[in-house]
């Protein structure tokens, strides 16, 4: 390591060259207070922006152990430093020349607090892994304005950001206790039974169909538990905590349309993951395995056991391995809990509005039209209570169009200008006294679905192809586009990077006998052991632009990739 002088005399040196000449300042500076390290300098301008990190030991930086003792406390403390260096980072830096020129950037957070490799925090030091653009006019370098940001801008954020006694530390205090109070809430729904837990005073519904902020509390109606599913809590910072427990089994959400059915359904497949003080939905939680189910029309299916919901195909398809490079409505549907089984899910999440209706139920007078051996689906009614008998997995689902899941729900849960009640006993006193016409269909136990054995040859890319992340929904794969466009719990484009690592190593771990979930697991029990900056190894991605992913969102890019090569394991 050298001086911070010499970066100054290194820059100067360049100054008025060509852009190339930046290289010469890769390397690592000691500024006194920091340790600043450009790792990669940008190819020019337009190209995205230098790799540079910041590293504050704690002799300066002087974070309490305390606020970073546990996982979820160190995740926290991080997210919350990830979002402080981006705040000041928006107000310090400035546009400088051409391309990205003048650009301090880290990655972006939303709602969610997630494990990041945006910061690191440890005993010893905190690190910050930023972008820099590097300024130029035209193509050449402006070794001044580096100068500014190098010696100016940069010292202030690490200052302001990575510095404990510059923070506030009651917001620092409340994003660590926050998180850790989820956490601890989760651990005591799974002894209390719940698989869902939504707190009074909760704001479900978000700011726009575009963001995911919440809605300003003057329009929102906040949360209130039934009294029938009432629970308290107490959490190790916030105390008393009470709302409404939804316990395993099988629950309904029903109402009329636009009464806040689909809202509540999806502040609960966010309650996966924890979120920001202040969001609405910092105590809406769920059981971490609960997996959204949809409709995807069009997606890919490879070799997946769909038989518990699909016989006897027109084109005469063994269903126990299904394969298609277009799946209907209710064939993607299909597929998509068996994917979710195949890995492990006790929680599945489901809305009429993205279901295939011939899915979700076959009504009496259909049941007498279409016979029952010229109909290839067994609707999910038929087979929702097995799910949880036989599998122990739940469903909340949303149905506000068809009462003859009465007859299958454990509870009913109504909502009315966008508050709760609880229904049960009314909508069984309706399926007592109107009957069930339709007819059962179910004949035999819910078999499958198959472990499938990913073979690895169908991740081997050439010389030249690429593995990248694009946005959130998009990851290139070589020659093939992975859309994950209906991945509904994928929440930050840092997991798609990450998942896009993961892909790229796939190979490795899939050996060609492990299964899928044994693959799956070998990937996050890597992750938990070394961390999420180990998997990004040196692979040419920026070490501080990844986000943890779920396993059922790295299982949704794999089944979606349209090469997937794989073999049942029977
Ligand atoms: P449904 O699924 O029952 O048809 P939605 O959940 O889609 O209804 O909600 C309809 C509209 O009401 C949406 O614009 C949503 O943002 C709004 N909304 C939902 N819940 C609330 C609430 N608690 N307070 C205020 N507006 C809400
Ligand atoms: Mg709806």
């Amino acid at each position: 390591m050298v001086g911070k002088e010499e970066l100054r005399r290194r820059l100067m040196r360049i100054d008025g060259r060509g852009y190339k000449a930046y290289r010469e300042i890769e390397g690592d500076y000691d500024f006194g207070d920091f340790r600043l390290s450009i790792d990669h300098v940008q190819s020019d301008p337009f190209a995205p922006p230098s790799l540079v990190r910041v590293r504050v030991p704690q002799g300066v930086a002087g974070f309490p152990t305390v606020l970073f003792a546990t996982r979820p406390r160190r995740v926290a403390l991080a997210d919350y430093l990830t979002r402080e260096f981006g705040r000041l980072s928006r107000m310090v830096a400035h546009r400088r020349g051409t391309g990205f020129g003048g650009l301090i950037a880290i990655a972006p957070c939303g709602q969610e607090i997630l494990e990041r490799t945006a910061v690191v925090i440890n005993e010893d030091y905190v690190e910050a892994r930023i972008s820099v653009g590097l300024p130029a006019r035209g193509r050449t370098v402006l070794g001044r304005e580096a100068e500014a940001m190098f010696f100016e801008e940069i010292p202030a954020l690490v200052a302001g950001a990575l510095v404990y006694a510059r923070l506030d530390a009651a917001a620092v205090a409340r994003h660590v206790e926050t998180a850790e109070d989820q956490h601890d809430l989760r651990r005591q729904m799974a002894s209390a039974g719940l698989v869902a837990f939504v707190a009074d005073g909760a704001i479900l519904p978000r700011e726009s169909g575009v963001s995911d902020r919440p809605m300003p509390s003057e329009r929102a109606v906040a949360f209130v538990s039934p009294p029938e599913l009432a629970t308290e809590f107490v959490l190790p910072n916030r105390g008393r905590i009470t709302g409404m427990g939804i316990p395993a089994g099988v629950t309904l959400i029903v109402g009329g349309g636009y009464h806040g059915k689909s809202t509540l359904l999806r502040a609960i497949e966010r309650g996966v993951y924890d979120h920001i003080p202040g969001d609405g939905r910092e105590f809406v939680l769920t059981v971490e395995d609960a997996v959204k189910i949809r409709a995807e029309d069009g997606r890919a299916v490879t070799g997946v056991d769909i038989s518990g919901f699909i016989n006897n195909l027109p084109d005469g398809q063994d269903t126990r391995a299904f394969s298609t490079a277009s799946a209907s409505g209710s064939t993607s549907q299909a597929a998509n809990i068996a994917e979710a089984l195949e890995v492990g899910t006790s929680l599945l999440l489901i809305d009429e509005d993205t279901s295939a209706t011939n899915f979700m139920v076959r009504d009496a007078r259909m049941q007498r039209l279409v016979a029952k051996e010229r109909e290839p689906i067994t609707p999910f009614i038929d087979r929702v209570r097995q799910l949880y008998e036989e599998r122990g997995v739940s469903t909340i689902l949303v149905v506000g169009g068809s009462g003859d899941y009465f007859d299958v729900a454990d509870r009913v849960i109504m909502m009315e200008n966008y508050r709760p009640r609880d229904v049960t006993a009314t909508a069984r006193e309706i399926a007592r006294a109107l009957g069930a016409d339709r007819q059962q269909e179910v004949t035999g136990p819910l078999t499958g679905p198959a472990e499938r054995v990913v073979i690895p040859g169908c991740w081997r890319l050439g010389e030249r192809d690429k593995v990248k992340a694009r946005d959130l929904y998009e990851i290139v794969f070589g020659k093939e586009t992975i859309d994950l466009s209906y991945v509904e719990q994928l929440v930050d484009p840092g997991q798609t990077r990450a998942i896009a690592v993961i892909l790229r190593r796939l190979g490795a771990y899939a050996d060609g006998r492990r299964s899928l979930r044994e693959v799956l697991e070998a990937i996050m029990e890597e992750v938990a052991r070394r961390g999420l900056d180990a998997i990004a190894g040196r692979q040419g991605e920026h070490p501080g632009q990844l986000a943890l992913p779920r396993r059922y969102e790295i299982a949704a890019a794999i089944n979606r990739y349209r090469n997937l090569r794989v073999k049942q394991r029977r």
